[in-house]
């Protein structure tokens, strides 16, 4: 059973609501096993409405459509309907009736331009929706069934869960089983290179698939099966995880939902270490994200923003000699900040960051980055080279600050090949 998707509203185009609906319905058709090849917005118009209608039924099993069935003129599906299929539109006197003692219960006059909602093409049988006043239709269209439901994700979701899925699995579309997806989140590579490492996979595969995605520094790779049963989909996609996770290595730092944050969390709660933070080019950022986890305080103690040079030296007891020797973006004084923010801090691990975020140079070309971190094991720093505004180089600079220090505390090291990608310096 192949499933189509169709969002309409203008807005979805302008950029004024996002099409959510497109998420909520691809996670519910996923869960159920029913394959989802396209998905398409189009704006408040009948003709093209009309047109996209034609061509999804041309190509699915099913189509879905979000949106355009309120009473106002600018909700257009119905008459969409009528116009690619040819059929008459029909007046429901059952349905209106119904509209008008919604209204009288509510001791309400009804505009009557709410009749519109009673109207549908010839043929369409209405889905009742429970949670507002506009009624969803299903209507055959060739071999192809369509469905139109409203925008509002409140009304719509009920209606796909408890009316348009079980409907589509009765005619033998749910037989197929699950779809289920796995996501391993490496760091420390490019998108690229991630591809380039697992491109015999990616070519082998179709069950599961590979595909990659890129976020903030870190790379996320989406292993999806298709297959009778949740149990069957996780031998299938197993041994193809093992696999990335064996070439991946360290980069590969969680699944599914996990963040940095709590991976790193969670390791030093394991091992009983407390972690602070001593930040200057970043600001704080590394504090913030950290202590954007619910439970941070079982771990986290406290930061010290050391932004000016002299706060360096008085704060963290940075020698003057050795700023003079090194300048402040160094890894002699980032080192420095690490060790004393220790003691001053009282915890087990720091991450320091001291750098040149941009867009003004200051001591080493702008996006130079230096991260410190110290273990009560050893205390290392590494200078990165981040691209970018002075906002992409803190940020990129946060995410791998969080990753040096998951990957000091889990004893992997800083070896070269996982983190040249910010080590290596921009001309080489
Ligand atoms: P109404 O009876 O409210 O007019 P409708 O079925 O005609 O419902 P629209 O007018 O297209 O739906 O959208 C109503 C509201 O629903 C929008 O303003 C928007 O907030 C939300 N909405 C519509 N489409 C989507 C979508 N694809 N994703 C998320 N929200 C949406
Ligand atoms: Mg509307």
């Amino acid at each position: 059973m192949i499933v189509e998707t169709l969002a309409v509203g203008t807005e979805l185009l302008l950029g004024q609501t996002v099409n959510t609906n497109a998420t909520t319905i691809g996670v519910r058709l996923a869960d159920a096993g029913l394959d989802h090849f396209h998905q398409s917005v189009v704006g408040d118009n009948v003709e093209r409405i009309a047109a996209a209608i034609r061509l999804a039924a041309s190509r699915a099993d099913a189509l879905i459509i979000t949106g355009g069935i309120g009473p106002t003129q600018d909700d257009l599906t119905r008459d969409a309907l009528c116009a690619a299929t040819g059929l008459s539109m029909v007046f429901d006197e059952d349905y209106a009736a119904r509209l008008r003692q919604w209204w009288a219960r509510r001791g309400r006059e009804m505009p009557e331009s709410n009749l519109r909602q009673a109207q549908r093409p010839e043929g369409a049988t209405l889905i009742v929706n429970n949670k507002g006043t506009a009624p969803g239709l299903r209507l055959r269209v060739d071999d192809t069934w369509v469905f139109a439901l409203p925008g509002v994700p409140a009304e719509l979701i009920p209606m796909v869960e408890n009316d348009v899925i079980p409907f589509l699995q009765r005619q033998g579309g749910g037989g197929d089983g699950v779809v289920v997806s796995r996501l391993l989140r490496t760091w420390g590579e490019s998108e690229s290179k991630v591809g380039e490492m697992l491109a015999d996979l990616f070519e082998a595969s179709t069950n599961p698939t590979v595909a990659f995605l890129a976020s903030s520094g870190e790379i996320k790779i989406r292993l999806t099966a298709k297959a009778p049963s949740e149990a069957v989909a996780a031998e299938l996609i197993a041994p193809v995880e093992a696999e990335v996770r064996r070439r991946m290595g360290p980069r590969v730092f969680g699944v599914d939902d996990d963040t940095i944050e709590r991976v790193l969390l969670a390791m030093l709660e394991e091992r009983g270490w407390t972690l602070g933070t001593a930040e200057s080019a970043t600001g704080g950022m590394v504090a913030a994200r950290i202590t954007d986890t619910p439970g941070a305080s079982n771990v986290y103690r406290g930061s010290l923003v050391t932004y000016a040079t002299e706060l360096k030296r008085s704060l963290l007891g940075v020698a003057g000699r050795l700023i003079d020797e090194h300048g402040v973006v160094s890894e002699e004084v980032a080192r420095v900040m690490a060790e004393h923010a220790g003691d001053v801090l009282g915890v087990d691990v720091v991450i320091a960051v001291t750098g040149s975020a941009g867009p003004d140079a200051q001591e080493k070309a702008a996006g130079t980055m230096i991260v410190a971190v110290a273990t009560p094991e050893e205390v290392r720093a590494r200078t990165l080279f981040m691209p970018g505004d002075r906002e992409r180089v803190r940020t990129y600079t946060t995410t791998a600050a969080l990753h040096l220090a998951r990957l000091a505390v889990s004893g992997a090291g800083w070896t070269d090949d996982v983190v040249q990608r910010w080590t290596k310096p921009p001309s080489s």
